[in-house]
This record gives C-alpha cells, sequence and structure tokens, in this order.
C-alpha cells in the first residue's frame, strides 16, 4: 500500500497509521505534513513522545499516571485519604477530577476483568487495592484508615462485574463499599460522560451491594 514512498517514509506511515482512529490514508496526511514542517517542530513531536515514554511512570501508590513515585493526587494533603475512588484508566481520574467534587484519592485498575480478552484479576492492581485498604492508608506517617472505598468503573457489564468482584475481595475488611449513581447510562463510558452527569453520579453514590 505504501509503494512509492522510500522506506524511511513508509516507515512514518506505518506507524502513525497503528494509531487509534488514524487510517492509511490519514496517516499519509500526516506523514508529508510531519516530512514539510520545519525540522524544530517535527522534532519537538518526536521529543514529546519520547519524554512521556521516557518520565512518565505509574504513581506507586494509585497507579495513575505520574512523573514521580508518588503522584500529585496522592501528596495531595488535602485530600480525604480514607477515600478511594476506584476507576479503570487514567483518562477516568482526569474525567471525575474535572467535576471539581472530588475530594478524594484514587486508585487505578488499569482496565476491567475480561476473561473473554485473557484479562484477569492478577493482570490489573487488584491485589493492590486490597492491600491498600487493609493497610489503613497510604503512608505510615498516622494517614486515617480507609473508610470508603467508591467504585467508578464503567457502568456496563465488564465494569460492573469487575466492580462486584473487588467488592467481594473487600467485604471482609469491613470498608463501606459504593458505587457511583445511575445518572449514567448503562453501557457507556465513563470518559463519554459529561461534568453534569457525573457530578450527580458523585454526590448521589449507593451502596454497592
Ligand atoms: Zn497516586
Amino acid at each position: 500500500m505504501t509503494t512509492g514512498y522510500t522506506e524511511t517514509v513508509n516507515k512514518l506511515i506505518e506507524e502513525l497509521a497503528k494509531l487509534p482512529g488514524i487510517g492509511h490514508k490519514t496517516a499519509e496526511r500526516l506523514a508529508f505534513h510531519i516530512l514539510k514542517s520545519p525540522p524544530a517542530s517535527a522534532m519537538a513531536l518526536a521529543n514529546a513522545i519520547n519524554d512521556v515514554k521516557t518520565k512518565i511512570r505509574q504513581c506507586k501508590i494509585c497507579y495513575n499516571f505520574s512523573e514521580a513515585d508518588v503522584c500529585r493526587i496522592c501528596s495531595d494533603n488535602r485530600r480525604n485519604k480514607a477515600v478511594i475512588c476506584v476507576v479503570e484508566q487514567p483518562k477516568d481520574v482526569i474525567m471525575l477530577e474535572k467535576t471539581g467534587q472530588c475530594k478524594w484519592v484514587y486508585h487505578v485498575l488499569g482496565g476491567h476483568i475480561a476473561p473473554l480478552d485473557g484479562v484477569e484479576p492478577a493482570d490489573l492492581t487488584i491485589d493492590k487495592l486490597v492491600e491498600r485498604v487493609k493497610a489503613g492508608g497510604v503512608d505510615s506517617a498516622g494517614s486515617p484508615r480507609v473508610e470508603e472505598v467508591v467504585m467508578a468503573t464503567n457502568p456496563n457489564m465488564l465494569g460492573d462485574g469487575t466492580a462486584l468482584y473487588i467488592s467481594s475481595l473487600l467485604k471482609p475488611t469491613g470498608v463501606k463499599i459504593t458505587r457511583l449513581a445511575r445518572g449514567l447510562a448503562t453501557g457507556t463510558a465513563l470518559e463519554y460522560a459529561s461534568e453534569r452527569m457525573l457530578t450527580d453520579a458523585i454526590i448521589s453514590r449507593q451502596p454497592l451491594e
């Protein structure tokens, strides 16, 4: 499909075409845009990609993206560390934070349990969450015991299944387990919810049975 271009250009088109939502035609257009751009702007893109892959790691407490061992949210002392909100992906943290309603901390699972796709509980950070709740806080310096775990997995079959599985593991700890309210249409993903919908879902969260 990419015959006619040099090997180097082909390689760039191939790599761009791997990005989500980018078809071959768009990849070609982007490749030519990069070829035509001044070296400094093309290198800025290359460096930005390099930086996210070398500087960004996972927070060792919540597993969100972070530039330090502990992310900004986990190291913020104004946050209520007794409430942990469990989400599937880092982008869900961003969506929830946009509402301005969240004073809690997070736990990023890294996906949902999906046996048909080969995603087992051990592939997610579920064991780390259970440890975190059992340890009664995030640090040894007198941080409060975890009082509530808010399940904010996506309101669809896999998200619900994951929340129920986690809740069964957490039940013996006696922690209160809640779920974002169902103002969110069932079957949608958190990332597509409006701020208004999310705010309602946060405020009227319900116990998870
Ligand atoms: Zn963190």
